[in-house]
């Protein structure tokens, strides 16, 4: 399909293509039809609102001066203010960011948060510069964002590449430039500046807690069940603790530079110290090494892909061999292999914009506990997280049954429903 063709009438979103924004926008396209959405609503809701492009110089430790490239993307403004993470990886394009954006808008409209969706980004591998570089890198990125963002405009979280520490700098600069602290610029940052607790292992512990709904509803038992799961980072090592607590054998776990796998289970323990040692999963001893190729096909009943988009593609999509495929990361089946998925009703897919949900929910939590200055125990978090993903998993799963649609399509039309409304009833400008 041409660019023009998948991204519709509105040509002057060409700059925003990417692999990842084209499969969002066809996702929306099948969504609009199955909600009948008329044509004129339709490049209004699926199209970003606004983004900002940043060239980023900063000076290296050797004396030199490199310049990279900033992006953030804000969806809708329907609800409340924008929301989502920042990512720093060298494939981060201002494409990829919208896509993610766009994913994000649904996600909170599913959930029930009063944001909008936003994503940001640098071109960047945060693993070859030094701790020295990636703060100046990131500060210079706030500062470049300041008239863009706000606790009442745009609020930017943890993604692929940063952590609680990248928050820190981030809501230091912001907080250095208004003359006071703010800690609400910025969710997922260290709990002794105002972050949440379980913010960190909130989209894990969220991934785990969906898991074990969906074999309750069906009827897997936990500990017999293995699971395989893609990307060893914040989000899928948390989750592999958390379906151990539930019971479930982990089998097999990858990062960026191939997997580990073990019939027998890991043992997760040893492999957390062997990541914060080595940086990486490969070298584990008691597990014999695989490729990502081959962990995703591994025979399992759960697979949790856990890392980028596009993992789970027309070439592969025939392969799984699980009961359960929970999309931890964002974006990870393409339009493709939802098709082949469709025809394999065996597996149950947990989509993306409700499998990983937790972490915005716990971003909100955290959110509204700086800006009362009032904070909750972790016990407190964890209960109102449950109880936010339990609505959203139950809606998804009638609305799938009633309307004899995938899970995927299920959540999509609910989140994409609600912006539609939002927007509808206020008007043009959002
Ligand atoms: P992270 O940087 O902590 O971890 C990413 C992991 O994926 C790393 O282990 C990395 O080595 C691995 N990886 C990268 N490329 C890979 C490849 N080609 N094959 C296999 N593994 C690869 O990032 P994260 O925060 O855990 O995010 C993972 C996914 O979850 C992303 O899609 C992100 O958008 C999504 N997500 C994250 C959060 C959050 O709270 N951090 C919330 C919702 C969704």
């Amino acid at each position: 399909m041409s660019v023009a063709e998948t991204l519709g009438f509105f040509s002057g979103v060409q700059f925003y293509d990417h692999p990842s924004f084209r499969m969002a926008c066809q996702q929306f396209d099948t969504v609009a039809e199955h909600l009948q959405m008329p044509e004129s609503d339709r490049a209004w809701i699926k199209f970003p609102k606004r983004s900002l492009t940043v060239a980023l110089p900063i000076q290296r430790d050797d004396g030199s001066m490199e310049v990279f490239s900033g992006y953030r993307v804000q969806h809708h403004l329907a609800l409340g203010p924008t929301k989502g993470g920042l990512r720093y990886h060298p494939d981060v394009t201002l494409g990829e960011v919208a896509a993610l954006a766009m994913w994000m808008s649904w996600k909170c409209a599913l959930t029930g948060l009063p944001y909008g969706g936003a994503k940001g980004g640098i071109a960047c591998d945060p693993r070859a510069l030094s701790a020295t570089e990636l703060e100046r890198l990131t500060r210079r990125y706030t500062q470049e964002m300041i008239p863009f963002i706000g606790p009442q405009i745009d609020i930017m979280a943890p993604d692929v590449g940063t952590n609680e520490q990248t928050m820190a700098w981030m809501m230091d600069s912001y907080s250095v430039h208004m003359g006071h602290t703010v800690p609400s610029i910025v969710t997922g940052k260290p709990v002794g500046l105002g972050g949440s607790l379980g913010r960190r292992e909130a989209t894990g512990r969220g991934v785990g807690y969906l898991i074990n709904r969906a074999m309750d509803t069906i009827g897997l038992n936990s500990s017999q069940a293995t699971a395989v799961v893609q990307g060893f980072g914040n989000v899928g090592s948390v989750a592999a603790f958390s379906l151990a607590k539930y019971g479930v054998k982990i089998i097999a776990v990858s990062d960026v530079n191939g997997g580990l796998f073990n019939s027998k289970g890991l043992d997760l323990y040893q492999l957390e110290k062997h990541v914060a040692q080595r940086k990486t999963v490969a070298g584990f001893s008691e597990a014999e090494p695989i490729t990502n190729e081959q962990l995703l096909a591994t025979p399992c009943e759960i697979l949790v892909p856990a890392a980028l988009e596009r993992q789970i593609t027309e070439a592969n999509a025939g392969k799984i061999d699980c009961r359960i495929l929970a999309e931890a990361a964002n974006g990870p089946t393409t339009p493709e292999a939802d098709a082949i998925l469709d025809r394999r009703p065996e597996v149950f897919v947990i989509p993306d914009i409700l499998c990983n949900a937790g972490g915005v929910v716990v971003s909100y939590f955290e959110w509204v506990q700086d800006l009362q200055s009032f904070f909750w125990t972790e016990t407190e978090v964890m209960d109102k997280l449950f109880r936010i993903l339990e609505g959203a998993f139950v809606q998804t799963l009638n609305t799938s049954r009633k309307r004899k649609i995938s899970m995927r399509l299920a959540a999509l039309s609910l989140g994409v429903k609600r912006v539609q409304e939002a927007k509808r009833a206020r008007g043009l400008f959002p």
